[in-house]
């Protein structure tokens, strides 16, 4: 049935009452705590001027705080916003002001980043609601997350406080299941972060999908450190445990050793990982010496895991379910996954099927949730059964568009299409393969190279650690290849015996015309750790000039 975020605290409250959701090393708090929590700082919010048609922006790490606040401002009827709390000045100046944001919570005091110090720097004036460079901003609260509150400013108790003076102050009787929830922003790989816009209905849907397509039993305990402000942590971790009665252990950062610890500690079945998280706790000595008796499944995304490292999860962390996911902001998350029983080549080589299909009992229905096909990513014509090229996505998971971003909803959104952006093939067992990025290709001499090409070939040399290929705007051939290489620890590279590599192994117009090095601290990425390949081009093309 559906509800609003809201509503589905409450109607989970109702069935898992005494159950715990959210477990931190500090405190547990159980649903009905969470939900009546949730309803005194909706209150509290609302008095500061959330509801329907605001948007309140979360600017914190993984505390158990960011559960009843989310929801707090699910039920005064406004979006919320959970920001990438490790944007640099600039990245914060850019999306608070984007979005309008119209109430901030925000901590002080967490990693040595101090956000509250950031708005005097970015937007003097913002105490009194006067910010010149944020006309949108009326109130901020403070979550001190170590250390003291900045005097003056309403921390997130004293908003609760400020609920119970005003008791019945939200009011989301006027929002519907299909109207905006949450304005996520996208990760900022390939150019500014956009804010996708997702309804209360699409992020309960993915969910649920997510918990029945990864087996979920009664009572999961999903550990992870991944960002809730993104769809992986949010959907794939707490609406997903939600679903299934279960709890979250969310972590602040990622640790390999702390990660070890909070599994013995609060018997956690389950972690949502990357692949170099997975390889972090693979290379920690604490994994022979923590009781890891209670983890026996792991959810990786985000980016391909090979499949030593499947084999290594299963051998040395004794995993059994494991499960891998593809998707992005603007399709409510992961939508396609391979399945706990499939096998470790696939999951390796694959990202799966949309969510739900081949789930026992539900064959065949997963289509209702997405449906994708591949487009040429040149010309938009849709391309035969199996063929490489542009994954297009449709579905009511999907988002309603970007934020204010006209433009790029346009390019992005067609004809009820999500335009992914990303490259791929549906092999003949429905299961999908992705090869790269469309916005990466680049033309050289009129042939269309494939980066991902390119590189796997760099990467195979021995003393290559990482390889990655961009196209640079050249008056002769249109554009020409860069490649820019991180060497293995103490490594010395010539680029010239890499591009004569290339020149034995592929087409003339694939070979890279430069090869530069670079180190890995070195490499331009967004806040979470993707490589801005955007940027690299932009820097070969400094270079070059
Ligand atoms: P932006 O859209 O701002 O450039 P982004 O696309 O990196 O940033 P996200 O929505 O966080 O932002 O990430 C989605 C992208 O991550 C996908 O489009 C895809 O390219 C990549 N991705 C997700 N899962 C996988 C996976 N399992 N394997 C490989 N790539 C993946
Ligand atoms: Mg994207």
């Amino acid at each position: 049935t559906p509800r609003t975020l809201g509503d589905f605290l409450d109607e989970r409250a109702a069935a898992f009452a005494d159950r715990p959701l959210v477990i931190t090393d500090a405190r547990t708090v159980t649903y009905a705590e969470t939900a009546a929590w949730a309803a005194r700082l909706a209150d509290g919010l609302a008095t500061l001027g959330a509801g329907p048609g605001a948007r309140v922006g979360l600017l914190m790490a993984n505390y158990l705080e960011f559960v009843p606040l989310k929801f707090a401002v699910a039920r005064t009827g406004a979006a919320a916003i959970p920001f990438n709390y490790l944007y640099r000045e600039d990245e914060l100046l850019y999306v608070l002001r984007q979005s309008r944001c119209t109430v901030l919570v925000t901590m002080t005091g967490f990693a040595g980043l101090d956000h509250v110090g950031m708005l005097d720097r970015i937007a003097p004036g913002w105490e009194t609601g006067q910010a010149e460079a944020l006309p949108d901003l009326r109130a901020v609260v403070q979550f001190p997350a170590e250390g003291p509150a900045r005097e003056g400013v309403l921390t997130v108790d004293a908003l609760a406080g400020l609920g119970d003076r005003h008791p019945g102050a939200a009011d989301a009787t006027g929002v519907s299941p299909g109207d905006l929830g949450d304005i996520l922003y996208t990760s900022g790989t390939t150019g500014s972060p956009k804010g996708v816009m997702v309804t209360h209905d699409a992020v309960q849907r993915t969910g649920y999908a997510s918990a029945l397509t990864r087996a979920f039993e009664d009572g999961r305990r999903v550990l992870f450190s991944l960002p809730c402000y993104h769809m992986f942590g949010y959907v794939e971790g707490l609406i997903a445990a939600m679903i299934a009665g279960g709890a979250i252990v969310p972590r602040t950062a990622f640790s390999a050793a702390d990660h070890f610890a909070a599994i013995e500690r609060h018997r956690a079945t389950e972690i949502l990982c990357v692949p170099t998280m997975t390889v972090a706790l693979l290379e920690h000595p604490d994994r022979r010496t923590r009781d890891l008796s209670s983890v026996f499944a792991l959810l990786s995304g985000a980016a391909p895991a090979p499949v030593w490292l499947w084999e290594k999860v299963r051998d040395e962390l004794g995993i059994t379910e494991m499960t891998t996911g593809y998707g992005m902001t603007e399709c409510g998350g992961a939508m396609t996954m391979t399945l706990p029983e499939d096998g470790l080549e696939r999951h390796a080589s694959t990202v799966g099927r949309p969510k739900l299909a081949g789930v026992a009992g539900l064959r065949g229905r997963g289509g209702d949730l997405c449906h994708y096909r591949t487009i040429d990513p040149l010309t938009g014509e849709a391309l035969p059964e199996g063929e490489e090229g542009e994954l297009v996505s449709s579905g009511p998971t999907h988002m309603l568009g970007f934020w204010e971003k006209t433009e790029e909803t346009a390019a992005a959104l067609r004809d009820g299409w999500v335009h992914s952006g990303d490259l791929g093939r549906v092999g003949a067992d429905g299961y999908l393969q992705l090869t790269g990025r469309s916005k990466e290709l680049y033309k050289s001499g009129g042939e269309l190279v494939m980066p991902k090409e390119v590189e796997d070939l760099l990467t195979r040399h021995p003393r290559v650690s990482q390889a990655y290929a961009v196209g640079v705007p050249d008056d002769r051939w249109g554009e020409v290849g860069c490649a820019w290489i991180v060497a293995e620890p103490g490594a010395d590279l010539d680029p010239a015996e890499l591009i004569a590599l290339c020149r034995e192994q592929l087409a003339r117009f694939k070979v890279p015309r430069h090869v530069f090095l670079i180190t890995a601290g070195e490499l331009p990425t967004t806040p979470t750790g993707k490589v801005q390949k955007f940027r690299l081009a932009a820097r070969a093309a400094e270079r070059l000039a």
